[in-house]
C-alpha cells in the first residue's frame, strides 16, 4: 500500500452476518448471496468466500463479467446474473453454466435464432416478475402465457421464478403487501403451467430480516450480509458493519481566525484553528456531499471543512496532532464510532451506495475479526426464533398472516 488511505475489510463479520441471517429463517430456506458491485464494494470473491463459508446455496450478480469473474477465480456455486444478459452472450454462459434472468419472449426468440438447442448443458433460467418496481420483468399474464412455450424446451430448465420488493425497507408496509399480494397470483400462473418450477423467491435483505414469512424457497442477501439493514424495522437480529475506512493526516497547520481554505474559499476560520489534511476525496468516493460531516482523529470527532477536493479534504481537528496520525472515516476509534448508516440517513441514499462508491483507488485489506461477538445474535436462538416471529405478530399487517 503506497497511500495512506485503505478501506479494511473483516471477512469474518461478512460470514457472521449471514449464519445470523441463516439463523433466522426456517432451514429450509436456501440462501442467495448478492455479491454484485464488487461485493457492494467489498471484495466480490472474498466476499463470495465468506459467504461460501457460511454455507450458502447460491450466488448471485447484476452482470456477466462480474459473473465471469467469479468463475475464473474458482468459485464453484451457482450463479445467477440478476440482468438479462445478450442472447448472444448466452453460449459463454453456457460454458460457465450461470443461471440467466429471463423477462420476455422476445429474448427467447431471439436466442433460438442463434442457438437451436443447447447441446451442452441446460438453459438454466430464472422468470423475473414485475409485481411493482418498474425495473425489470413480466408485468401481465399474457406476457407470461407467451413465454412459457419456450420454458417448455427440452434443453430449457426453470430454476427460478422471482420478483423484488420496491418498499421493503419502508416503515409502511402497504406497497410490501400490495406487491406481495401480485406475486402469489403470478406464483399460481407458474404452477398451473405444470412447469417444474424449483424455486419461488421474492425476499431481499429488508424484506427476509423483517418478515421470514415472505422467505418461501430462498432469500437473496445483499446489503444485510455486509451489515446494512432497515435497524430500526428488524428487532429479530443484530448484524454488524464489515468495512472500515482509514486514512492518515498528512500535514497539519495552524489557521488564523478569517482566513479561508478550499476551493472557492468555500471555508472561513472562525477562530485560530488547527486543520489536517487527509489524502482522501471524491475521486476515492467520498463526494462532495459529505463536506460538513465528522471524521475521527485520536477517538474524537473532526469536521470536514471546506469542499471535498479530487484527492485531498481538510477537518478542523480539536488540538493539534502529528503528521501521520491515524483518521477514521467510517468504524470505531476508541468510544466514538462514524457508521455508514449514520451517514447514509443525512444524504438520504442507501448505504450501499456509499460502500459501492469507493473507487479502485481506496486498497481494501482482508482481516479476521476477534472481537467479541456480544452485539450479535446469541448462538442459541435458532429455529425458535423463527417460529417465535411467525407467531407473535409483531408487524401490524397482513404479512404477519401468510
Ligand atoms: C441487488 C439485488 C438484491 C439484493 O438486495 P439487498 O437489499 O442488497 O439484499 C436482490 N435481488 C435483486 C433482484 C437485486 O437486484
Amino acid at each position: 500500500m503506497l497511500r495512506d488511505t485503505w478501506a479494511e475489510i473483516s471477512v469474518s463479520r461478512i460470514r457472521e452476518n449471514m449464519q445470523t441471517i441463516r439463523r433466522s429463517l426456517h432451514p429450509s430456506v436456501k440462501l442467495m448471496a448478492v455479491v454484485k458491485a464488487n461485493g457492494y464494494g467489498h471484495g466480490d470473491l472474498e466476499s463470495a468466500a465468506a459467504a461460501e463459508s457460511a454455507g450458502v446455496d447460491y450466488l448471485a450478480v447484476a452482470y456477466l463479467e462480474e459473473a465471469l469473474h467469479l468463475r475464473a477465480s474458482g468459485i464453484q456455486l451457482p450463479i445467477l446474473i440478476l440482468t438479462p444478459i445478450k442472447p448472444e452472450l448466452v453460449p459463454m454462459a453456457l460454458e460457465h453454466e450461470f443461471t440467466l434472468t429471463v423477462t420476455s419472449a422476445k429474448w427467447f426468440a431471439e436466442l433460438r435464432k442463434s442457438i437451436p438447442y443447447a447441446a451442452s448443458g441446460k438453459l438454466r433460467i430464472h422468470v423475473k416478475m414485475d409485481t411493482g418496481l418498474g425495473r425489470i420483468g413480466i408485468r401481465t399474464r399474457q406476457e407470461w402465457e407467451e413465454l412459457v412455450p419456450w420454458l417448455r424446451a427440452e434443453d430449457v430448465e426453470v430454476d427460478g421464478f422471482y420478483t423484488h420488493f420496491a418498499t421493503a425497507g419502508q416503515a409502511d408496509t402497504d406497497f410490501l403487501e400490495q406487491q406481495v399480494a401480485r406475486f402469489l397470483e403470478m406464483k399460481e400462473w407458474g404452477r398451473s403451467s405444470g412447469l417444474a418450477i424449483s424455486h419461488y423467491h421474492c425476499a431481499g435483505s429488508a424484506a427476509a430480516l423483517r418478515f421470514p414469512q415472505l422467505a418461501m424457497d430462498m432469500v437473496r442477501i445483499g446489503a444485510a450480509m455486509y451489515g446494512f439493514y432497515p435497524e430500526k424495522l428488524v428487532r429479530s437480529v443484530k448484524l454488524e458493519p464489515a468495512l472500515s475506512l482509514h486514512s492518515r493526516l498528512i500535514q497539519v497547520k495552524k489557521l488564523a481566525k478569517g482566513e479561508y481554505l478550499g476551493y472557492d474559499n468555500s471555508y472561513q476560520a472562525e477562530a485560530d484553528e488547527w486543520i489536517g489534511t487527509v489524502p482522501i476525496g471524491y475521486a476515492d468516493g467520498w463526494n462532495q456531499r459529505m463536506q460538513g460531516t465528522d471524521v475521527l482523529v485520536e477517538g474524537r470527532r473532526a469536521p470536514i471543512v471546506g469542499k471535498i477536493c479530487m484527492d485531498q479534504l481538510m477537518i478542523r481537528l480539536p488540538r493539534p496532532c502529528p503528521e501521520g496520525t491515524q483518521v477514521t472515516l467510517i468504524g470505531r476509534q476508541g468510544a466514538e464510532r462514524i457508521t455508514i448508516a449514520e451517514l447514509a440517513e443525512p444524504l438520504g441514499c442507501a448505504q450501499q451506495e456509499i460502500s459501492t462508491s469507493l473507487s479502485a483507488r481506496v486498497t481494501r485489506t482482508y482481516i479476521e475479526y476477534e472481537e467479541t461477538r456480544a452485539l450479535t445474535i446469541a448462538d442459541n436462538v435458532t429455529f425458535g426464533l423463527w417460529q417465535e416471529h411467525f407467531s407473535s405478530g409483531r408487524d401490524e399487517c397482513s404479512l404477519c398472516n401468510l
